[in-house]
């Protein structure tokens, strides 16, 4: 069974200031947990989370990332850049890159592909709006989004990989999917993950994301397939942070 990892997704959240006072006032805090806990800041904050960071097992990430090595693409960042400051995990295909930057799983293949070959574990996000849910389409929709995301990752890439189910319905909604939601499609999501990529499927962390909380982590993360959650809202408080830890 693979440790939890209980990832922090700041989105465009914190300037670098604050996320140094936030970490310093959450490593004063934090209680023993089992779960591996990773930031997912801002690229502009990653530095002075790392700096906060010096000494302590946490990781840091970023929540995007270019398709593209290097060159001429104004305004994005590589992977080999937020390696640079330490990160070792990328968010790829959120839904919110998959939304409001027209962001297709073609394009998140490229992303998740780049991020192996840049030394980097892509967590690559899938996950059906409510009209597919409402039609009973969501296990289909949702297997069809990671086949084509994984489309460049191949079975050594596996070892380099973690999948967050994020229904989109759920996402900071506050409506959470229940557990045996998110152990359906984790179950299912495994399955398809063992059609890939065999026994190296096992070892695939499956996280949940979509209004995660210190009072729901428990019960979604200890359903056979979950392995962890991306926490939006609850990630940028440090007592829900504690609480949310304690419970792993
Ligand atoms: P919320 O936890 O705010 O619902 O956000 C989930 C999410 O999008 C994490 O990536």
């Amino acid at each position: 069974m693979p440790t939890n990892l209980l990832a922090l997704n700041w989105k465009m959240n914190k300037t670098p200031s604050e996320a140094r006072a936030w970490v310093g006032e959450l490593t004063a805090q934090l209680p023993a947990t089992a779960a591996e806990l990773a930031i997912m800041a801002p690229a502009i904050a990653l530095p002075a989370v790392a700096a906060e960071l010096q000494g302590s097992a946490l990781a840091i990430g970023g929540q995007d990332v270019s398709a593209h090595e290097s060159g001429a693409y104004t305004g994005e960042i590589s992977a080999a850049m937020l390696r640079d400051v330490g990160a070792t995990y990328v968010i790829v295909g959120h839904s919110e890159r998959r939304t409001y930057h027209a962001e297709t799983s073609q394009v998140v293949a490229g992303k998740a592909a780049a991020t192996i070959a840049g030394g980097l574990v892509p967590i690559v996000c899938v996950g059906e709006g409510l009209d597919v849910r409402e039609k009973g389409e969501h296990v289909a929709y949702t297997l069809d989004q990671l086949r084509d995301s994984l489309a460049q990752v191949s079975l050594e890439g596996a070892h380099q990989l973690v999948i967050a189910y994020e229904p989109v319905w759920a996402i900071g909604t506050g409506k959470t999917a229940t557990a045996q939601d998110a152990e359906e499609l984790a179950a299912a999501i495994r399955e398809a993950l063992r059609g890939l990529y065999r026994d190296y499927a096992d070892d695939v962390r499956i996280l949940y994301g979509g209004s995660v909380k210190p009072g729901n982590i428990a019960e979604i993360c200890t359903q056979p397939n979950v392995n962890g959650a991306l926490v939006g809202g609850a990630s940028l408080d440090v007592a829900s942070v504690v609480g949310m830890a304690a419970a792993l």
